[in-house]
């Protein structure tokens, strides 16, 4: 036996679950055929941060006067834009890196497949040095991640030059003066927010009704109606009938309730969704489930085939890193005989836009349709002492209480640094605080979390500062 555990893939599902797995005693491998840290670390979650902060110190930058501030006419140098990011995911990269030597974990470079085996299915990988690995382990977790969608039909395939998916997106050589962006989900919203804030005219086409489509839906119209003030620029309803390519840019044909249109810009990115990486893998013939590309496991990560494991992505929605990392952890610790992480716990999700959206448990839309009759509490940041010394108050913070028991079972926030107060609320669900709790909890004044504890008072008629 070579090793108690080969994961196969480093995102961070599986390079998270490679540093439990050693901490839990067991010999471990993890195969990468790309980059240390996967699409998250190299082509995802951090380059995109990297690329919307300088986007955003940028924007700031027109409203020094706001400020009492006044600076020579701002400017910026794209090309070291796209190198800051490009360094930060390379810093992020190395440290994983370290964290695999430090754990003792073999890093193997090169592409793996599968073939039967026993106790768990045989590993073949091709070596990015040359020559193939056979390895047995007693246990296998595939975390081969996911990739853009492409619709190649209506030309909804990037090209690498006019027609972009997140990872053309990421570096180009210029800024595009004119952009459409195919989709507005969290990662078409954030790439149309950093590049409105560098100056592109800015169309955001989604064939849903509005936009942010997973998001409460009172959060989705304040979203819109704060990125058109900051000039971006949808067509909502709108399904795409095909793109096509000039000299020069772009055409996209699109239908809004039965009107044809076409939408003219340099670039287009493509970001209508996710497939999982279940090619090549040896799948069929190992008799493992592929539903919608995504690996059906249960709820360990068990493939049903012995000894077989998925996680992150690759075993479906939603495609997050910290889902994926909390799955390998879980995976893991059940492998080793531990006891489990608790794999009901609530996932965030946000969107590092300008204004930012974060929200955890059910919109008010869900909590309805599940039958669920809720208390309903919302507070402004307009009037949170914070956020007016900050000059940033746009958007609001909504809870949703369950009506009889007083659970929360829902957060929904638009606003600034939103992302980084949502984990208030997923430590109160976790710990499945009710109303009592949040409202008896004392936030520091003057913070923009005050407004988390103002919206579970108002749900219930307590609020203070309304
Ligand atoms: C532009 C963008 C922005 C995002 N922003 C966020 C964010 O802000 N927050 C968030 O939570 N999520 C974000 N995501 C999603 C996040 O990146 C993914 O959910 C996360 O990376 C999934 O982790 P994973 O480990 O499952 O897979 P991945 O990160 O995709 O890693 C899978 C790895 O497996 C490797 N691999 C695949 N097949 C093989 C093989 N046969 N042999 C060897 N290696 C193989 C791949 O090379 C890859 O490195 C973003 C994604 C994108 C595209």
């Amino acid at each position: 036996m070579d090793f108690d555990l080969i994961i196969i893939g480093a995102g961070p599902g599986g390079y998270v679950a490679a540093i439990r797995a050693s901490q839990l005693g067991l010999k471990t491998a993890i195969v990468e055929r790309e980059a240390l840290g996967g699409v998250c670390l190299n082509w995802g979650c951090i380059p995109t941060k990297a690329l919307l902060k300088s986007g955003e110190v940028y924007e700031q930058l027109h409203h020094l006067a706001d400020y009492g501030l006044a600076a020579d006419k701002p400017r910026f140098d794209f090309a070291k834009v796209i190198e800051r990011s490009r360094k930060v995911a390379g810093q992020l990269n190395s440290g994983v890196g370290f964290l695999m030597r430090k754990h003792k974990i073999e890093v193997i470079e090169g592409t793996a497949r599968l073939e039967k085996g026993s106790p768990a299915p045989k590993v073949i990988i091709a070596q990015k040095k040359g020559g193939n690995r056979t390895l047995q382990a007693k246990h296998v977790i595939l975390a081969t991640g996911a990739r853009a969608r492409t619709l190649p039909q209506i030309g909804l395939e990037p090209d690498g030059d006019r027609v972009w998916s997140y990872r053309e997106a990421m570096v180009p050589k210029a800024a595009p003066k004119s952009l459409i962006v195919i989709g507005s989900g969290a990662i078409g919203i954030e790439f149309a927010s950093f590049y409105r804030a560098l100056g592109a005219e800015v169309m955001v086409v989604e064939a849903l009704p509005r936009i942010l489509p997973v998001e409460d839906e009172e959060v989705s119209t304040a979203a819109r109606k704060a990125f058109e003030r900051r000039g971006l620029k949808f067509r909502i309803g709108a399904t795409v009938k095909r793109l096509s390519k000039s000299k020069t840019g772009v055409a996209v044909d699109i239908e809004t309730g039965g009107k044809a249109e076409t939408l003219e810009a340099e670039r287009a990115i493509v970001a209508v969704g996710i497939v999982g990486n279940v090619e090549d893998l040896g799948l069929e013939a190992l008799g493992v489930k592929v539903e919608k590309t995504h690996i059906v496991t249960d709820k360990h990560g068990a493939t049903g085939v012995p000894g077989l494991y998925a996680i992150g992505d690759v075993a479906g929605p939603p495609w997050l890193a910290h889902k994926a990392s909390h799955e390998g952890v879980h995976c893991v610790e059940h492998i080793a005989g531990e006891p489990a992480n608790n794999l009901n716990a609530p996932i965030p999700g946000c969107t590092y836009s300008n204004p930012q959206i974060a929200s955890i448990g059910l919109t008010e839309a869900a909590a309805k349709a599940a039958g669920r009759k809720v208390k309903v509490g919302r507070f402004p940041f307009k009037v949170n002492g914070k956020a007016i010394a900050a000059g940033e108050t746009e958007g609001f913070v909504k809870t949703l209480f369950d009506d009889q028991t007083g659970a929360l079972v829902g957060a929904h926030m638009i606003g600034s640094e939103v992302t980084e107060m949502i984990q208030g609320f997923a430590l109160a669900m976790t710990l499945e605080a009710t109303e009592a709790e949040l409202q008896a909890t004392v936030f520091a004044h003057p913070t923009l979390s005050e407004a988390m504890h103002e919206s579970a008072l108002d749900a219930y008629g307590k609020v203070l500062h309304l």
